[in-house]
């Protein structure tokens, strides 16, 4: 589903991306972890044309995106959601949901989504505002569905959240992997990637260093920590 091959970015002269290779297959859920100033967040930018001083390949479903502005990249499937979660504090929780475009016929209808995430259809007529951090990510992810994206590429989605909300950002990614979306996770919680995750990229200055199966990943958790810092 998604193919990159020698990503390189850069800000200015400095290098931020040094070749990077990675690829997501169809109905995977992959994580890309690292600790802070790995790459990360300027891989996530790069995928989504939002950093554009780059080289390299990054194809979706077999369609070449280098090059591509980033709301040709959303048309084409690539779906983002932020780690700040981008809702519209104005809109309400059913406003916010009516707003993205539909890119395919992937695109959750709202009874999907609310028979999905039973606290939006409660919270159908709250402003964004007051929306707790959980139902936040609730509804970026949702957003996301609504549009049909074939790849939805998650931005730290547990920062800052109660382990119980943690735990139901999990189940919410299991669903929709088993609805056939395909996820590419940036995560520092290795604990938590190591629930929901079938492989994991570890970025470290740039570069892929590894690439694990989740069962590997487990068992080399300890190191892991140590290697990432957290
Ligand atoms: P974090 O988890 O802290 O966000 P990260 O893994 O996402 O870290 P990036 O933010 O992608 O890492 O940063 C990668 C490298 O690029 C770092 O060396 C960082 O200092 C550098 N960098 C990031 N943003 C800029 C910028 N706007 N200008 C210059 N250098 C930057």
């Amino acid at each position: 589903m998604l193919e990159v091959r020698g990503l390189k970015a850069w800000y200015g002269e400095a290098q931020a991306l040094d070749g990077v290779d990675l690829d997501v297959a169809e109905g995977e859920v992959v994580t890309l972890v690292g600790r802070n100033g790995a790459g990360k967040t300027t891989l996530l930018r790069s995928l989504i044309g939002l950093h554009r001083h780059v080289a390299g390949s990054v194809r979706l479903a077999g369609t070449e995106l280098a090059g591509l502005p980033a709301h040709r990249r959303a048309r084409l499937g690539l779906g983002w959601v932020q780690d700040d979660r981008g809702i519209y504090a104005s809109l309400d929780v059913e406003e916010n949901l009516l707003l993205p475009p539909v890119v395919s016929d992937r695109a959750w209808p709202l009874e999907k989504v609310y028979e999905a995430f039973p606290v939006l259809a409660e919270r159908r007529r709250a402003a964004g505002t007051t929306l707790s951090g959980g139902e936040q990510q609730m509804l970026a992810i949702a957003r996301v569905l609504r549009t049909g994206s074939r790849l939805l590429l998650l931005d730290e989605p547990t920062e800052g959240l109660a382990p119980v909300i943690v735990h139901r950002i999990g189940e919410i990614i299991r669903e929709v992997k088993a609805a056939g979306v395909t996820v590419l996770l940036i995560e520092q919680n290795v604990k938590f990637a190591a629930t929901v995750a079938d492989s994991h990229y570890l970025l470290a200055q740039g570069r892929i260093v590894a690439h694990l199966g989740n069962e590997e990943f487990q068992a080399r958790e300890a190191e892991l920590l140590e290697h990432l810092g957290v």
